[in-house]
């Protein structure tokens, strides 16, 4: 450092105090990223004491004027001590000045609040499981106005920002009473303080559980379906119960997840969904729940499994949890309608079949593209546009003249029971067109469904 630069900090810093009073801690994080291995404290202190050696070789070389006058500054607005005694011995007049203008709310500096906060905060953490944590704030906005001001005023190039400085000296307060780590990325909990309303607010991480679910009952659907004619208050439609159907898979498998984790609610994803009366058999369909505000982050997932698998017997059944991310969920979504799924159905037809025809028609779709206009039965919540989709293998076998059962090969986000009726043309091709005459579906299951993002239990 050049003696120009070391002049500059102490000119900014006599600057910075004829403003108004700054205390030590203040005063050094203004040069906070000068120097490591040290304090904003002992940055504040040792400029101001630099200082007042300046004054005191002005006092003593006969330059009065001047030492008498930064002294007075530096025992008033720098409310330094050695320059208090100057003052003092040089019959100098200072203020009392107690209250520093960049961490004062209230009469004390947030600083000095920090054990007092860090006690309050352990209180609340006390119950909650977690291995790492993160401190943060809310800064008064009177506080940060002043420190916003006072940085572009005195062209602070090298200062730390308050929240900085009070999450680091709050985070280390509560290390000394906790051992926990602390964790910048995704920490557990992070604990807030409010300055400027003096209140902690806990931020707790969500978790989020991996697993594959079989529908082994039709008529549920995949999440709660709320009655559209009272929107979920209950009304005579719905007997007062405010629902459309009573039960959802979601509810069956994130209920007791939630329970077990003591969160206040739970997001449901899943790699698609079927139709509320089409079940998914074979391995089951990929999903992830998600738990916010856990108070409980290590769960016994075989015995949450063996719960939902007990209590919704006959109807859901899951398989394979493990703990997971907010990355997996995110994949399971949006891969869906990349990944191959399976389906068995049943076919009635107007008309005889015969083998020929069915061979014809397994022909037709071996690896073939088919387009899909949105179908009518989903028009009114889904946009109205063409789907270019893979079929890869249609196996048929003839039960009766006119039922057929069927093997399905496609791409995720197949409508399948559009791909046999055709849906009046908007499916092209379709079963119903090479027979040339109408088929129903009249019972769909899916048997497979090809995940994408490993699978954790593989
Ligand atoms: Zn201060
Ligand atoms: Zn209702």
């Amino acid at each position: 450092m050049s003696a120009e630069q070391a002049h500059q900090i102490l000119e900014t810093a006599e600057r910075i105090l004829r403003d108004g009073a700054v205390c030590d801690r203040c005063l050094g994080r203004q040069f906070g990223w000068l120097s490591t291995d040290s304090s904003n404290q002992e940055r504040g202190r040792s400029v101001k004491l630099v200082l007042s050696m300046q004054a005191d070789q002005e006092l003593k070389s006969g330059n009065a004027d001047r030492g008498r006058e930064l002294v007075a500054l530096l025992a008033s607005e720098g409310m330094f001590q050695p320059a208090k005694i100057l003052a003092e011995r040089n019959a100098v007049e200072y203020s009392q000045m107690t209250e520093c203008r960049l961490c004062t709310i209230d009469g004390t500096s947030v600083f000095d609040r920090i054990p007092d906060i860090a006690e309050r905060a352990l209180e609340k953490i006390r119950d909650i499981e977690y291995d790492t944590f993160l401190a943060g704030c809310k800064v008064d906005p009177r506080l940060a106005d002043a420190e916003d001001e006072l940085r572009a005023k005195f062209n602070i190039l090298y200062g730390e920002t308050l929240k900085s400085d009070f999450n680091r000296a709050l985070g280390k307060q509560l290390l000394e009473h906790i051992e926990k780590s602390v964790e910048f990325k995704h920490p557990d909990v992070v604990v807030v303080y409010d300055m400027a309303a003096d209140k902690i607010r806990l931020q707790i991480s969500p978790i989020f559980i991996y697993g594959r679910y079989r529908k082994l009952m039709r008529g549920i659907p995949q999440s709660r379906w709320d009655c559209k004619a009272c929107g979920g208050k209950g009304c005579e439609l719905c007997n007062g119960t405010g629902r459309k159907y009573p039960d959802s898979i979601s509810e069956y498998i994130g209920i007791p997840m939630q329970n077990a984790a003591k969160g206040s609610q739970f997001k449901f994803h899943a790699a698609g969904r079927e139709d509320i009366d089409v079940l998914m058999l074979g391995e089951g369909r990929p999903f992830v729940v998600e738990i916010s505000r856990p108070m409980i982050r290590s769960l016994d997932l075989d015995a949450i499994a063996k719960e939902i698998n007990e209590h919704s017997k006959g109807k859901v059944e899951v398989h394979s949890l493990a703990m997971s991310d907010r990355e997996a969920g995110r994949l399971l979504q949006e891969r869906s309608s990349e990944n191959v799924k399976e389906y068995e159905a049943l076919i009635r037809t107007e008309q005889p079949v015969d083998d020929e025809k069915l061979r014809l028609i397994e022909e037709r779709f071996r690896d073939c593209t088919v387009e899909q206009r949105t179908p009518t039965r989903v028009a009114h919540r889904r946009a109205d546009k063409i789907r270019m989709k893979h079929v890869y293998e249609v196996k048929l076998e003839k039960l009766d003249d006119k039922t057929v059962k069927a093997l399905f090969k496609v791409q995720g986000g197949t409508y399948v029971k559009e791909l046999i009726s055709g849906d009046d043309g908007r499916t092209h091709p379709s079963i119903a067109e090479i027979l040339g005459s109408p088929a129903k579906c009249i019972e769909l299951n899916v048997t497979a469904i090809y995940d994408v993002i490993p699978d954790h239990n593989a």
